[in-house]
């Protein structure tokens, strides 16, 4: 016998398990389906160790717009609400604080921040602090060891440093869902959809499940059944590989660089790792696998599938193709990874702008680690856009989540629940979720929701 329920959600990466854990906790669902490809919650880039672990607060990432700032903080702030409500125990596990600057090297870069610490900035980011080479030098000594004297160097040092181990915050949702009697199952792929009169039917190989409503939460894969139903031509993706290089740990925290022109991914940076104290890692670094999952094969042809191939699409890769900044970052990050040459020049490039004194013995290329960044290309700007992108369909929704997908999960269960429960007649316990995850604005989202924009 075929199931029904009112909520299908696929994918138990973090967007999936934290829609997952929101639905069951304060709408009156009756029954929620989780469909995970492989056999564990966070196996692609939610997993601890494929990301940069760290809850964006829009504050030392230089390529975002005040707007784009005060949004992201908002997210993020949710997920402090959710860890204050675990115990001390698994809130350890999950989230740490940890110092975090941005750090400007060379006149240019200086003169950059120095920008961004606007009034404006800092009405948002009251806490954010400007350092000069000598506070530097106490804060995070190795970034200036071994520098020279006469290269100018500044940095923005956050108020609003963590890191999270996003695998386990994923798991602790899932397991709260689960509780609350959200059934998931395991190697379970969904391989195609199908509308029926009241919402949809997913195919799987263990049979076939129907949904009032289904949401994909498939990272990578979301665009691809997107496409498949006949949404959203005017999005595609571009799949950006990110890598890690280990180092011992030189950094007290968290070292972002200043980015380069409008690119939405990040720049490389130093961080330290949640699961392992005695490393820094270095990246992500760059690359473009045509692939949606990084160490496996088979996934170039479905990639592919998410273009159209139109003229849209192909004056957008040209653009983002010969881009000058893109071209620059394509060219370095192409060796970073080979064996010796490598890692000298990643030291050249990158560490050295962060750790002026590390040397290429102390550090190797970890390839068991790293993910994709789905980053989304907006046809009608012929360019990639920053962030997020949903598309909604008719009972049904698609989420795209490059970074900082894992710090906006629960800000996306939020939407996406108020959006089920404007559409389908399902009651949500507004004032619980914002007592417990912080305020919200109904308001903004249902007049958005009802003119159904894409959000
Ligand atoms: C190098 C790198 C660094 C990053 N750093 C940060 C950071 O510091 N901070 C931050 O906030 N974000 C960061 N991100 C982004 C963040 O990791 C992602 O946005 C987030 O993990 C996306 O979660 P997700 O659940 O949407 O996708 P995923 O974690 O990819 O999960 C998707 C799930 O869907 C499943 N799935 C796919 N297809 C199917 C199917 N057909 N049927 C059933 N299940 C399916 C997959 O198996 C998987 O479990 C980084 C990403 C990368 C790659």
């Amino acid at each position: 016998m075929e199931d029904y329920y009112d909520l299908i959600i696929i994918g138990a990466g973090i967007t999936g398990s934290a829609l997952a854990y929101v639905a069951s906790r304060y709408s009156d669902m009756k029954s929620i389906l989780v469909l995970e490809k492989y056999g564990k919650v966070a196996p692609l880039n939610s997993d601890s160790t494929n990301n940069s672990q760290t809850l964006h607060f829009g504050d030392i990432e230089t390529n975002y717009t005040l707007e784009e700032a005060a949004h992201t903080k908002a997210s993020a702030e949710r997920v402090l609400y959710y860890s204050k409500m675990l115990s001390v125990s698994e809130r350890s596990k999950i989230i740490s604080p940890v110092q975090k600057m941005v750090l400007g090297v060379g006149p240019e870069e200086v003169k950059r921040l120095e920008k961004i610490y606007s009034p404006e900035m800092r009405k948002l980011f009251p806490g954010l602090k400007k350092l000069g080479r000598k506070e530097l030098q106490k804060i995070e000594p190795n970034t200036i060891k071994g520098r020279d004297p006469d290269e100018e160097v500044s940095a923005l040092l956050s108020d609003k440093g963590y890191m999270v181990n996003f695998g386990l915050l994923a798991k602790s949702f899932h397991e709260k869902a689960k509780k609350a009697g959200v059934k998931t199952i395991f190697n379970c792929p969904c391989i195609n959809v199908n509308p029926i009169e009241d919402g949809h039917e997913v195919v799987t190989p263990r049979g076939n499940f129907k949904g009032r409503f289904v949401i994909f939460a498939a990272g990578t894969y979301s665009l691809y059944f997107a496409k498949k139903l006949g949404y959203d031509k005017n999005l595609s993706i571009f799949s950006v590989g990110g890598g890690f290089y280990i180092a011992p740990r030189v950094l007290k925290g968290k070292v972002y660089r200043v980015q380069a022109g409008g690119i939405p991914f990040a720049a490389i940076h130093g961080d330290p790792d949640i699961t392992n104290p005695k490393v820094t890692r270095f990246g992500p670094t760059v690359s473009f696998p045509l692939a949606l999952e990084v160490r496996k094969g088979g996934t170039t042809l479905d990639y592919l599938k998410t273009f159209d191939f139109d003229i849209p699409t192909i004056q957008s890769l040209f653009n983002i193709l010969f881009n000058k900044d893109i071209l620059r970052i394509m060219r370095r990050n192409a060796v970073y990874p080979m064996p010796l040459f490598g890692k000298n020049l990643f030291i050249k490039n990158e560490v050295s702008k962060i750790v002026p004194s590390l040397t290429a013995d102390k550090i190797y290329f970890d390839k068991s680690v790293g993910g994709i960044r789905p980053q989304i290309i907006d046809e009608n700007k012929r360019f990639l856009s920053m962030g997020a992108s949903k598309i909604r369909g008719n009972n049904i929704m698609f989420n795209i989540t490059p970074s900082p997908g894992a710090t906006s999960s629960l800000q996306s269960a939020m939407d996406d629940i108020v959006y089920i429960s404007t559409l389908l007649d399902i009651k949500l316990d507004e004032e619980r979720m914002e007592r417990e995850l912080g305020r919200f604005d109904y308001k903004h989202l249902k007049e958005k929701i009802n003119g159904h924009k894409q959000i």
